[in-house]
């Protein structure tokens, strides 16, 4: 997942000012009551950043995370599809509500400076460990208010995001068969918004992308540096294709869609006097839909077909597409429901629309799209981006202060801050667990509009 900062009234270059006739908290106050459990939250944080593992080697993560779940009181069951951690408990007969977090980091060497970061190769760059320790907290602030809720909370933490293989394993690993069908399926993620700002995708706007990722063999005749007329030299061909790509947005994609292609790794050869055999690319395209996907993925292999062909190689281009997912579509119902809960818990003007993103993310297979996985329809799910950047630097950004800019997801430097994000992280995904343990009501959501749009679609099985 890679979220880019919205076009909203919060934007970079615009100044972070709650509104002050927004809301009061709810009187239940939980943005307080998650203070109780910050300490084990921000220590596994601290475990868990100073400590990533990549996509599918998540065994030190899942143990961890599989600890906070049973501290705070779950049954856990691990190694589900991978490393991946069921948490689940019981409070009685009523709905069953689902969180999920990602236990994968990416191959980034942290640069930000901070005392607790990795040494490793890998980085938790993306935020996965503050959706962690966020569920953690949330689990035992959920644990603490027994009284409040009926049903049964289920806390997924889910492998190889990153890749958007791990939610594709664990449903096929009878997700859904071995701890029952969900009645909702919540979601966070962390994002270059201010802290204690969430954003919701609204109005028909795909949450993440859809998004699909290849891995590209160009082959050559490998050779002499000093005979290249011997040889079909891989390293042109590719070099001509990653230009060529470009214009499969700039020239084949009609400006008002939004289509991403990307070259993310490009390799060849082993010495400067010799002309390799082959050269390996690494592409990411992405779209709003499924349709345009389809679309510049064609373009895409046509490109390095025909920059092959040109370069007279004698073997066409190999092409593994190596993850696909669809675009992430939440449930409306739910997500108006969930965003009057967090303007009850941060105030209406900290609550903002998310413009959507090219950011990809395999949480949609928990629901429709991957219906032809785990054979279920109709589970709504709920998914919103998360501020992490402390309100004092967003705003020194916001006066055109180049140098205050929140370095965002994936890049070396990028820094959640925990002393403004980790509380509203906690109390948002509580707030919107105990609102779906509630269940739908007449007239919630969007002001006029019945939750479930009379059908009962989302509401949450009664399943005890
Ligand atoms: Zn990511
Ligand atoms: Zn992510």
């Amino acid at each position: 997942m890679t979220p880019s900062p919205p076009e909203t009234p919060h934007a970079p270059g615009t100044r972070y000012r709650p509104d002050a006739a927004a809301p009061e908290p709810s009187p239940e106050d939980l943005l307080a009551r998650a203070g109780g459990v910050l300490r084990p939250a921000l220590g596994l944080y601290l475990d868990i950043h100073a400590d990533p593992e990549l996509s599918g080697q998540e065994a030190r993560t899942a143990d961890r995370f599989a600890r906070g779940l049973a501290s705070a009181g779950c049954e856990v069951v691990r190694g589900v599809g991978g490393h991946g951690v069921v948490g689940v408990l019981r409070n009685g007969g009523g709905p069953h509500v689902w969180l999920r977090a990602e236990l994968d980091a990416l191959p980034v060497r942290e640069r930000t400076g901070l005392p607790y970061a990795s040494t490793s190769e890998a980085m938790h760059a993306c935020g996965h460990d503050l959706h962690l320790a966020a569920a953690v907290g949330a689990t035992e602030l959920l644990a603490r208010l027994t009284d409040r809720w009926r049903g049964t909370l289920v806390v997924v933490g889910q492998p190889a995001e990153e890749t958007l293989t791990g939610a594709e394993a664990m449903l096929r690993d009878g997700l859904y068969e071995r701890f029952g069908r969900p009645g909702a399926v919540l979601a966070q993620h962390a994002a270059p918004l201010p802290s204690g700002t969430v954003a919701h995708a609204v109005g028909g706007v795909p949450a993440a992308a859809a998004s699909a990722m290849l891995d590209v063999v160009l082959h050559g005749t490998g050779g002499h540096a000093a005979a290249p007329h011997l040889a079909v030299d891989p390293v042109v061909t590719a070099a001509a294709a990653v230009m060529r790509l470009q214009t499969v947005v700039a020239r084949e994609t009609a400006p008002q869609d939004q289509v991403s292609v990307t070259v993310g790794t490009l390799r060849a050869g082993t010495a400067a006097n010799v002309i390799p055999d082959s050269a390996a690319l690494g592409i990411g395209v992405r779209a709003t839909d499924e349709a345009s996907l389809d679309r510049a993925l064609c373009a895409v292999h046509r490109v390095l077909a025909a920059e092959s062909a040109a370069s007279g190689a004698l073997r066409e281009p190999s092409v593994t597409v190596t993850s696909r997912s669809a675009s992430l579509r939440c449930d409306p119902a739910v997500t108006y429901a969930v965003m009057r809960a967090h303007s009850g818990l941060l105030g209406a003007a900290r609550v903002l629309p998310w413009p959507g993103s090219m950011a990809a993310e395999d949480f949609g297979l928990f629901g429709d799209a991957g219906a032809s996985v785990h054979g279920l329809r109709g589970i709504p799910l709920c998914y919103w981006m998360l501020g992490v950047v402390d309100p004092g630097v967003w705003d020194r950004a916001a006066t055109g202060d180049r140098g205050s800019l929140p370095a965002p997801n994936h890049s070396p430097h990028f820094a959640p801050h925990l002393g403004s994000a980790l509380r509203p992280a906690v109390a948002a995904l509580t707030a919107a667990a105990l609102d779906r343990f509630a269940g739908p009501r007449v007239a919630e959501g969007r002001p006029g509009a019945r939750a479930d749009g009379g059908s009962g679609r989302t509401g949450p099985d009664d399943a005890s």
